[in-house]
């Protein structure tokens, strides 16, 4: 059973949050703004990832629920696309107020369900909360533009709301990733169907629960728990506008490619495969610790995580005490003191990580630091792997297929250009980095990688699909489209000397 601290956590959060259990009971979906039971016969049933203790039972929505969901959605678009900008922008005000005040219960969900650490939970939610943020200058981020096209006559643009989007998101980051599409969905007047990860919905269905706190009305955000069937029903449904989708590159594509072929505008964050060039120049201590925070933290569950480090020339010799010092980290349970990371989030998931690391031994691959079968006291039963090093190259399995898990790729390179070749014939080809104390070796590197992000000197980033990112700017492009007006009220003088605009065809003048 969970430890005596997750117990009395599980039994709060489960008698306090209307939504969702952490004591084997059932998730609720949440629809036109109350938290209903499901009638399916399918469920999912979902684990401590440290004790194996169930949790909670996960509903496989059925398909009258999901029309309910939708219909709820679309109705409650036609009067919250009239709301006023200001109620939105309050809305948003208030749901940071609350996830603030909320951050520990939230991050104690998070901890429970997904099993990364309570440090690492509490920065998944600011990552969330940060958003929010952003949502709550909606009034200046929303704002048209104008221009005077001639006497007479103006052209004004203004953004409006998509109507239902839906939100499909992964299991590693519980809060942070459903908050880069709840707020921004939300404040640009659309309503929002999330789908959470079947593996952790718990930290959703209580932001779920906030939002409606912070007085967001029936309706606009509805939750819905699933897997692939409640997927394809988004991707295919008739009324939904807009798909967002984080997590694999193999769920990402299938998404995409159906959610776009019924006319849907999408965005997708996909899979990594992260690499970091270390120069001989480099910063050791600082680039050392960099690396295996991005290896490791987490477990390696980071799409941003850095998984392959290629060392260039002496920079080789960094090697043992790297080894050295990722074998110092302390692997537990997240609440347990001092624990630098925890487990991995599925039995399935350690026998699919402990298999590529296997694979790697086979396929002539040395293992310098072996993880696999590590004894984690108190937690016999837990998905722990230990920080993995293993030196490989770029036909191995290992190095082909993200990993997700605590395992670092060593690779060595003779210069910065075969540093480069090796990363730019990576397929994933999503972020990179480089450490180095050289800024023309820094500047080189910036221009001559094919990858989405760079980081210089700081590990990094995300990969992409689509036209526009997630937050910031990019989502509120996402989730408005433009509308143009050209008005013409032409003034009694008009044309008397050869003034104002002429719309005659062929041409403008
Ligand atoms: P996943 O693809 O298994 O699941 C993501 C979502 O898709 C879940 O809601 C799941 O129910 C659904 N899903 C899973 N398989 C599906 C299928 N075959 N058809 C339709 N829907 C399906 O991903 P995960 O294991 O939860 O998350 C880890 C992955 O997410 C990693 O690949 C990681 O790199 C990626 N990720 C990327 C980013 C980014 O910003 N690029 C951020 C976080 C995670």
């Amino acid at each position: 059973g969970l430890n005596a601290y997750s117990l009395e956590r599980a039994e709060q959060l489960s008698s306090q949050w209307k939504g969702t259990s952490f004591l084997g009971g059932n998730a609720k979906n949440f629809i036109d703004g109350a938290f209903k039971d499901s009638s399916t016969d399918k469920w999912i049933e979902l684990y401590d990832p440290s004790t194996q203790t169930l949790l909670s039972k996960v509903p496989e929505t059925t398909t009258e629920e999901f029309e309910s969901a939708v219909e709820a959605a679309s109705k409650a678009f036609q009067s919250w696309k009239n709301s006023s900008v200001l109620k939105r922008q309050r809305f948003a005000l208030e749901l940071q107020a609350l996830i603030r005040e909320n951050m520990d219960n939230l991050a104690a969900a998070i901890v429970l369900e997904q099993g990364k650490t309570f440090a690492d939970a509490k920065g998944d939610v600011l990552r969330g909360l940060q958003v929010v943020e952003t949502a709550c200058a909606i009034p200046t981020a929303l704002m048209g533009e104008k221009l005077e096209v001639s006497k007479d006559m103006d052209t004004e643009t203004r953004k409006v709301p998509l109507g239902v989007c839906a939100s499909i998101s992964p299991f590693n980051f519980p809060a942070m990733i459903p908050l880069w599409t709840i707020p921004l969905a939300i404040v640009t007047g659309n309503t929002l169907i999330l789908k959470p990860s079947e593996r952790d919905p718990g930290a959703a269905l209580m932001i779920a629960e906030l939002c409606q706190r912070a007085g967001l009305p029936d309706g606009v955000l509805n939750v819905v728990h699933g897997t692939v069937p409640t997927v394809n029903a988004i991707c295919t449904h008739p009324k939904i506008k807009a798909v967002s989708f984080v997590g694999s590159n193999r769920a990402g594509q299938h998404i995409y490619d159906l959610a776009t072929k019924n006319g849907k505008r999408v965005q997708a964050n996909l899979g990594a495969k992260n690499h970091a060039v270390v120069m001989p120049d480099a910063n050791k201590d600082q680039a050392l610790n960099a690396l295996i925070g991005a290896a490791c933290g987490a477990a390696g569950q980071r799409c941003m995580a850095i998984s392959v480090v290629v060392l260039v020339g002496t920079a080789q010799k960094f090697l043992p005490d790297l080894i050295e010092r990722a074998s110092k980290l302390k692997v537990s349970q997240g609440f347990e003191e001092g624990a630098e990371f925890g487990p991995v989030t599925t039995p399935a998931a350690k026998a699919r990580i402990e298999g590529l690391i296997a694979s790697a031994e086979k396929e002539g691959g040395k293992i310098l630091l072996d993880g696999r079968g590590i004894q984690v006291p108190g937690y016999p039963d837990g998905n722990f792997i230990g920080a993995t090093i293993i030196e490989a190259s770029t036909e191995m399995t290992c190095y082909k297929e993200e990993i997700f898990g605590p395992v670092l790729i060593v690779m060595n390179a003779n210069t910065l250009d075969e540093a480069i070749s090796t990363v730019n014939s990576n397929p994933y080809g999503n972020g990179a980095a480089i450490f180095t104390q050289s800024g023309p070796i820094a500047r080189k590197f910036e221009t001559q990688i094919e990858a989405g992000q760079i980081g210089i000197n700081v590990p990094i980033p995300a990969s992409f699909l689509g036209d526009i990112n997630f937050y910031g700017k990019g989502g509120i492009s996402f989730y408005t489209q433009i509308k143009t007006t050209t008005s013409l009220w032409r003034s009694a003088d008009a044309n008397v000397d050869g003034e104002g605009v002429s719309v005659n065809m062929p041409t403008m003048k």
